[in-house]
């Protein structure tokens, strides 16, 4: 579908039954909209939202949430879950999408409300004045401190070795996460690599030869 106007894509979202249009009036209740109360994960920066929607159908188990901050990124998720719809494929029904900038996560989210955060192939803003707009800059560790209860882990995947090296070192250096794994290369480690969903970024840039790194730390 060719969309003519800004205002064509937002009206798509607002009509989505996959898209949660005022998501801070759900804090603290986001079981609510599922149709089982079971852990809840979330995906910030899901872009077309391949990861998120594969993870879903793949743990029937969990409850899945794909943030994005562009309206014309999330556009293109819910255009994919229609055409899955539309080939009479199975959609997912532990999944909504929501668009929002992960700086308002503590007006969405109530502290311990989810269970796990994915960050796949975040924007690196090599600059080193941007530093703070990085999703695993300690401006973002401190707000997922505080919706995440002690245990569950943040999972972080790149091929970017200057982010992924500043992650890492942003992680060590944060009193409330413990890194647990760190690979450079997960494609070509089996025991990581087992149950791997790949997102767009990742077909991409493994196609082009570049290893993908890995990094999962803990609420403790
Ligand atoms: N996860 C996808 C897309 C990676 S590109 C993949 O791996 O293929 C990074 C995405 O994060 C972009 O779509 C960008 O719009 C989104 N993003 C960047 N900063 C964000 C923020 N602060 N809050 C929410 N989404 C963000």
């Amino acid at each position: 579908m060719r969309l003519r106007h800004i205002a064509e894509a937002d009206s798509v979202i607002a009509e989505s039954k996959y898209v949660i249009n005022e998501p801070e009036k759900l804090r603290g209740n986001w079981q609510s909209i599922f149709p089982s109360k079971q852990p809840l994960y979330i995906e910030i920066g899901m872009g077309k939202g391949q990861f998120i929607t594969q993870m879903a159908l793949a743990h029937p188990e969990n409850n899945y949430i794909g943030i994005e901050c562009y309206s014309s990124v999330l556009l293109r998720a819910v255009q994919k879950l229609d055409a899955i719809e539309a080939a009479g494929e199975a959609v997912p029904s532990n999944l909504f999408l929501v668009c929002v900038n992960a700086e308002h996560l503590l007006e969405v989210f109530e502290p311990g409300e989810i269970s796990g955060i994915f960050l796949n192939f975040s924007d690196p803003w090599p600059k080193e004045r941007h530093a703070k707009r990085r999703l695993t800059s300690s401006r973002f560790l401190d707000l997922y401190a505080q919706i995440l209860p002690s245990g569950s882990t943040i999972e972080f995947k790149t091929d970017n070795r200057g982010l992924f090296d500043f992650s890492v070192e942003s992680i060590e250096e944060h009193m409330d996460f413990q890194l647990m794994v760190v690979t450079y290369d997960l494609h070509h480690d089996e025991e990581l690599c087992e149950g791997n969903i790949m997102t767009e970024y990742e077909e991409k840039f493994s196609s082009q030869g570049n290893p993908i790194h890995k990094l999962i730390a803990e609420r403790e």
